[in-house]
């Protein structure tokens, strides 16, 4: 395994860190949560030290079934994180409703510390106001307390967007979805994660699965290595500098080999020069909008970037409405308030019919 700098904190993790939200279906819903935890245990005997639980991950269990495995290890041979936010506090948002849930965390984490604890979820700037004037000062507390490390963030937020709370001072990493497909959306966010010496861990390195299940689209991420679709996307998001994680979920013990394959001999780069690098590769990408965000200033205030992501679902013979609802909380009649002003179209990079698509995604019923 290789390990790489957690931003500045000092923290050595492993490339690879263990998300754990994939655990065996139907073990977990049998009960069988220690066969679960064995494959936890193997990520962690395979070198793998950074493992990423939140409350409610497979049917609530993710955090006690984390905790099974890491009450065999010794404290100090891995990392763990979880998540908090207005959504797992209750009703009533205050210190005793943030505590309680952290509380609860720790005990099914068989742990007295976090490593991590992340503001979880942040989907807008506004989103992110709300949750931070509404929790920051309880993370603080808990922090001077003992009970969690390093205060950090998820988010779904576009680049431009990331700069502006890393720009806050306030956390000692963040956790985004960052992938193949959609890395130019997100790019400044990490740059300026890195120049500030924060943490960049990322989910979803696979976009969801989507880049595996089209290995036509994505066989260039392969050349020059024997490696398959989807280890080499996810040593696509390894190989970044300004990474330190890229999580992967494991259901067996294989699926940990493979993802511990994929960073073999990992040689690290520049962002900028992997972005170079895929201009080039990428052109089976071209009717597919890559997240770069250049269109985004739109006047009636739609969300272009997330819209034509929810598009591009479509092409890759996904669902539409799935994508706006799940990953990006949007409605989708929002996109039938565009005016046709074609402001968007002049700006789009890949010159996609932003309109059209915009129209498709108003009416869409898969
Ligand atoms: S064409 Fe529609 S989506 Fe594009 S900028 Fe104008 S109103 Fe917004
Ligand atoms: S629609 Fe075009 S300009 Fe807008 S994010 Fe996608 S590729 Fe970039």
């Amino acid at each position: 395994m290789i390990y790489k700098d957690y931003g500045n904190t000092g923290l050595k993790v492993s490339a690879i860190g263990m998300g754990c939200m994939r655990y065996d279906e139907a073990d977990v819903a049998a009960g069988r949560l220690e066969k679960c935890a064995d494959v936890a245990l193997y990520a962690h005997s395979k070198g793998i030290n950074y493992f990423d639980t939140a409350p409610y991950y497979c049917e609530d269990k993710s955090e006690e079934i984390t905790g099974i495995a890491l009450a065999q290890l010794p404290r100090d041979s891995y990392y763990i994180s979880s998540k908090a936010n207005i959504g797992t506090t209750g009703k009533l948002i205050n210190a005793d409703t943030f505590r309680a849930r952290l509380e609860k965390t720790l005990k099914r984490l068989k742990v007295d510390y976090l490593d991590f604890y992340h503001l979880w979820c942040l989907l807008s700037l506004e989103d992110y106001k709300k949750q931070s004037d509404a929790l920051y000062t309880f993370f603080e507390q808990a922090k001077a307390d003992g009970l969690i490390r390093n205060i950090v963030f998820s988010s779904h937020m576009p680049g431009d967007e990331l700069e502006i709370v890393v720009a806050s001072d306030r956390y000692r990493g963040m956790l985004i979805g960052y992938n193949a497909m959609n890395y130019q959306f997100r790019q400044s966010g990490i740059d300026a994660a890195y120049k500030k010496g924060m943490g960049v861990v990322v989910m979803n390195p696979l976009s969801g699965g989507v880049i595996p299940s089209h290995p036509e689209l994505f066989s260039y991420l392969t050349e020059g290595t024997d490696l398959t679709v989807a280890q080499a996307a996810l040593r696509f998001v390894a190989s970044h500098r300004e990474i330190s994680i890229a999580l992967n979920g494991f259901t067996t013990i294989e699926h940990v080999d493979d993802a511990c394959r994929a960073v073999d001999n990992l040689v690290e780069k520049p962002a900028r020069d992997i972005t170079r690098e895929m201009a080039n590769k990428g052109v089976n990408l071209n009717n597919l909008c890559t997240g770069c965000g250049y269109c985004d200033e739109c006047p009636v205030g739609i969300e272009i970037p997330k819209y034509m992501d929810a598009y591009n679902q479509k092409i890759l013979g996904d669902s539409i409405t799935d994508r706006l609802k799940w990953h990006w909380s949007l409605p989708k009649e929002t996109a039938a308030t565009c005016t046709a002003c074609g402001k968007c179209e002049r700006l789009c990079t890949q010159h996609l019919p932003i309109i059209a698509r915009l129209a498709e995604v108003a009416i869409a019923n898969d």
